[in-house]
């Protein structure tokens, strides 16, 4: 039996995020598990995760002034693969390796240029930034999600920024909801 105190704990933002992550891992618990210590445990799960990729954050900023090359280096010199969506002289689109939408393209200038983040913008970069906004909105055009869809800049280790190449995700192909996690 779930006491007051107990089931405080099922409430609030992480709750609802712990949801989401349960869909995502396809965790699966015995269904004889009483409900209470189900979402105990999914909440626990949840929890790991969420420290594990703020842990990765944290470690992909302690490099990020270095000025060594990102993979998203790699990509612009097609050292390895990817799956381009729009290109031109100045900017790429590719689709990202680990979707959180049925579309989910990550835009990037092709020259950092000191833009490993968008806290590094300086007024040189705004032409640029324009393209890298403009750019997003052929990316929707061409992904057909015209009608509905999010840009995203994660800014930093409280953003949960892995790469530190500036980039635009666009996601779209599903109901987005607010506020985001
Ligand atoms: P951030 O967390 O920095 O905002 O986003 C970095 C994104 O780059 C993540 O969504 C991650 O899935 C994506 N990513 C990391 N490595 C690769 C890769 O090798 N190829 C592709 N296509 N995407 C990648």
């Amino acid at each position: 039996m779930a006491t007051a105190s107990s089931l405080s704990l099922l409430r609030g933002p992480l709750t609802v995020r712990a949801l989401g992550f349960v869909r995502a891992s396809n965790t699966r618990l015995p269904h004889s598990l009483p409900l209470f210590h189900r979402a105990i445990h999914y909440r626990r799960s949840y929890v790991s995760a969420a420290t594990d990729e703020e842990a990765s954050a944290r470690l992909a900023a302690a490099t990020a002034d270095t000025g060594a090359p990102t993979i998203f280096d790699k990509i612009i010199a097609k050292g390895i693969p990817s799956t381009i969506v729009y290109e031109d002289d100045e900017v790429l689109a590719f689709r990202d390796i680990n979707p959180q939408a049925p579309v989910h393209v990550l835009i990037i200038p092709k020259l950092r240029d000191g833009l490993t983040q968008l806290s590094k913008a300086e007024e040189r970069h705004t032409e640029i930034l324009g393209r890298l906004l403009y750019a997003a909105k052929i990316v929707a055009e061409k992904e057909g999600i015209l009608d509905g869809f999010r840009v995203v800049i994660n800014n930093g280790p409280q953003a949960c920024q892995s790469v530190y190449h500036l980039h635009l995700h666009v996601l779209g192909g599903r109901q987005m909801k607010w506020p985001p996690g």
